[in-house]
Order: C-alpha cells, then sequence, then structure tokens
C-alpha cells in the first residue's frame, strides 16, 4: 500500500493533471482534497484533449475510484456541466467511478457574485481572482455560512439552513454591493436544477478511503495550484484561500490518518504565473513573448496569457521545502529547446544585499531577480524517453536544478502527451 500525493511546486499551471494521469495506472483510488472549479488541469490521452476543473484527474482511467474531498469548493453547476462536458467526449462517470464527499461544502450561487462584485470593487487593487466564487466560499465555509453537501439527503432541513443563510447573505449583497437579494424560488430553482443531479454522487467518502486504506489500496492525493498560491505560506494577500500543500492532503480528503509515503513535486522547467501578485523572475517583451508562445502558456480555465520568467531557484526551493517533497518531477523541458541559452533565477537581490530565502510577501515587491544562464541545446528532445539520451546541456540544466532546490528529479516531462515522459 502507498500514499502520494502530486502537488504543485510553483505558481499553478506545473502540468500537475498531466502527472496524476500519468500516474494513475498505479493508484486505485484518486482523491482531490482542496481548490474548486477554478483550476485547469489539461490531460491529453487516447481520449482526447480535456480541462480539468474539479473532476479528479483520475477520472479516465478504468477501475479507479475518483473522490471529491471535504475540502474542496464543491460548486454543483459547475461540476455539472464539466461531467456532461466530459461525459460528451465518451468517458464515462457515475456514482461507481466518481464519489463526492458529503462533508464538502456547497459553493452557493452568490459566491461567484461576490467574487465579481469585489474584485469591481477593488478595481485597480484587484486580487486577479478567476471570479469562481473561491474566496467567499471558503470565507462563508470558516464562517460556518454554507451548506454540506449530505445535507440534501435531508430536504426539509437543507432548505431551512439555505433560507437562513441566504437572509444572512441578502444583506450584503443589497446593502454593501447594492445587488439584487436572492429569492427562495431562485434558490430552489437552482438547487433543482444541479443539486439534484449530482446527488447520486454524495456518499461517506471518509468510509471508502478508510476501507480502501484497509485493503491496503494505492490512493493519490491531487492537489491544485501550487506552493507559492498556499493560503499560509504563499504570496498573500494573492494566494488561494485554501492550502495547497500536500501536509493539508489528510485533512481535505477525509482521510485525516492518512500517511503521505511519495510527495511528488510538479516543478515547471520555467516559471509562469497567471493573475496579480509578485512575481521577482517575471520577463517582459519580445523574451516573454516568445516563451509564452512556444510554452503556450494561456490559462486552461480563463485563456488568460499567463506571466512568464526563467525557473526561479529561489522560489522553487522553498515551494520544494513546504510540499516536503520526497521527488520531483520536472515539466516542459521541451519547451526550452528554442534557447541558445537558458535563463536562471539564481537568487534574489534586495535592497543590495543578495539572497537564497524566499522572502516574506511583503518584501518581494522590493526584490529584483539575479539572472544566471546555462547553455541551451537547440534541437527537439520530445521523443527521447531515457534520460541518458537528452543532449548533454539538457542533462546538466536537469542535473542543476535538482542539486539547486536539493530534491531528486525522478521525472522529466518532454511533452503535454500521456508517454511523453522520461523516468529516472
Ligand atoms: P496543472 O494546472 O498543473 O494541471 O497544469 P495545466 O494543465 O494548467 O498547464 C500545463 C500545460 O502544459 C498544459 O497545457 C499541458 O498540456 C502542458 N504540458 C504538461 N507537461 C508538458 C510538457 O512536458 N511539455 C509540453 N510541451 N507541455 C506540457
Ligand atoms: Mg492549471
Amino acid at each position: 500500500m502507498s500514499n502520494c500525493a502530486i502537488v504543485g511546486v510553483n505558481w499553478g499551471d506545473e502540468g500537475k493533471g498531466r502527472m496524476v494521469d500519468l500516474l494513475t495506472s498505479d493508484y486505485d483510488v484518486v482523491v482531490r482534497y482542496q481548490g474548486g472549479g477554478n483550476a485547469g488541469h489539461t490531460v491529453i490521452n487516447e481520449l482526447g484533449k480535456f480541462a480539468l476543473h474539479l473532476l479528479p484527474s483520475g477520472i479516465f482511467r478504468k477501475g479507479v475510484v475518483n473522490v471529491l474531498g471535504n475540502g474542496v469548493a464543491l460548486d454543483p453547476e459547475n461540476l455539472w456541466n464539466e461531467i456532461e462536458d466530459v461525459r460528451s467526449k465518451g468517458v464515462p462517470i457515475t456514482p461507481d467511478n466518481l464519489k463526492i464527499s458529503d462533508r464538502a461544502s456547497l459553493l452557493l450561487p452568490w459566491h461567484r457574485d461576490l467574487d465579481e462584485l469585489e474584485e469591481r470593487r477593488l478595481a485597480d487593487k484587484k486580487y486577479g481572482s478567476t471570479k469562481q466564487g473561491i474566496a467567499p466560499f471558503y470565507s462563508d465555509k470558516y464562517q460556518k455560512k454554507t451548506v454540506l453537501a449530505g445535507e440534501l439527503f435531508y430536504p426539509d432541513e437543507f432548505k431551512a439552513h439555505l433560507r437562513d443563510i441566504a437572509e444572512w447573505k441578502n444583506l450584503t449583497l443589497t446593502s454593501v454591493y447594492g445587488a439584487a437579494p436572492y429569492t427562495e424560488e431562485r434558490l430552489s430553482d437552482w438547487a433543482a436544477e444541479y443539486c439534484e443531479k449530482i446527488k447520486p454522487f454524495i456518499c461517506d467518502t471518509g468510509e471508502i478511503l478508510k476501507e480502501a486504506q484497509k485493503e491496503g489500496k494505492n490512493i493519490l492525493f491531487e492537489a491544485q495550484l501550487g506552493s507559492l498560491r498556499d493560503l499560509d505560506y504563499g504570496i498573500y494577500p494573492y494566494t488561494t484561500s485554501s492550502n495547497t500543500t500536500a501536509a493539508y492532503a489528510p485533512i481535505g480528503s477525509g482521510l485525516p490518518s492518512a500517511r503521505l509515503d511519495r510527495i511528488i513535486g510538479v516543478v515547471k522547467a520555467y516559471s509562469t504565473c497567471v493573475g496579480e501578485g509578485p512575481f521577482v523572475c517575471e520577463m517582459f517583451g519580445e523574451e516573454a513573448e516568445k516563451l509564452r508562445k512556444e510554452g503556450f502558456e494561456y490559462g486552461a480555465k480563463t485563456g488568460r496569457p499567463r506571466r512568464v520568467g526563467p525557473i526561479d531557484i529561489v522560489a522553487t526551493r522553498y515551494g520544494a521545502e513546504v510540499q516536503g517533497t520526497t521527488e520531483i518531477a520536472l515539466t516542459k523541458l521541451d519547451v526550452l529547446s528554442y534557447l541558445d541559452k537558458i535563463p536562471v533565477c539564481t537568487s534574489y537581490e534586495i535592497d543590495g544585499k543578495k539572497t537564497d530565502r524566499f522572502p516574506f510577501p511583503a518584501a518581494l515587491n522590493a526584490a529584483k531577480p539575479v539572472i544566471g544562464y546555462l547553455d541551451g541545446w537547440k534541437c527537439d528532445i520530445s521523443k527521447i524517453r531515457r534520460f541518458e539520451d537528452l543532449p548533454a546541456q539538457a542533462q546538466k540544466y536537469v542535473l542543476y536544478v535538482e542539486n539547486a532546490i536539493g530534491c531528486r528529479i525522478k521525472y522529466v516531462s518532454v511533452g503535454a502527451e500521456r508517454d511523453s515522459i522520461i523516468i529516472r
């Protein structure tokens, strides 16, 4: 039996979905344990190309049980639309291969409204939200002002609970933002339209995970975003509103007694960042445009052009440490093949002083990247499947990153397709 978490080490979009899809062949259960439908996990396999938002990336494997844990932001509307979309491409999704925790809190219709309304109020000080309602959802979860998915099995309680919360939420909607209140009719339409659809998937997933653990099954924990977006350890307030770290996997999955045997940290061979916030290694102009194009760096959820830069050793080392990675998957190495020399952010300079330590968030604005260069390889590496067959410069780049962040790179990804992988 083995438990493994696959987590992001950077700002997200490192290729976690791609790694989960690859490694699920060795696992019986895949659990998403935090975050919501704001994720964009791209998976390309024999069934086609998919951008998964809330569904676990194990959904394509026959025999794998996929779980949405209590830690996720469960948006019935978006989830149902996603289920329909993925099903329409020939992927069976049934209560046998998808199970939703009865303890997951529901993302309610006004959470998306409030996200939008607050970003509009913030204007040029906005956080760069994906407007999926994630921040208002988690705030309300911790204020105990949302409902649990399992309450759907108690219709009278569900209705009354929702009515009480709406009464409270309407005060904010109308008095703070001048928006329209929610009527009971609108809420019952929403419940009938979406909650009823996902109801057959809801069950006591904690019990299922406990049983799987007892039977010695292999469980994979799938995270959203990356270390630098972790609510407690990231670039607050430009973080997400949940914990993206592996340490949260036991809590958010529904198996609080789980021990993680492996923590695979996914690192991109260069840096990208969607939305606002300090991004020390950011490149601009033509150099950035070229990298963005080569890596096709446009958000899977929003289509927004991602900010790009060279690999940031300071942030990546910190990100790996925060995750407690036991091994690294380095992705998108093939994207760097066009470069004569490869820039690397080796350290930061703050007020004329060099530092290797990732600074406190407020100090990041004053940090400047110190850039070094490694030789490029200038040839297509996407068909290579053995480390020793990589050009010497590419091997050197991988070994440099491994040494600099202090964690073994076990996987090197050289393409988006399932088998475009080098295992060391
Ligand atoms: P996630 O959110 O961490 O799952 O990552 P995303 O799916 O948002 O972003 C990763 C993008 O890179 C996707 O478009 C993947 O198809 C693509 N990708 C993943 N690994 C590789 C790779 O090794 N090479 C190339 N060229 N693309 C990759
Ligand atoms: Mg993504």
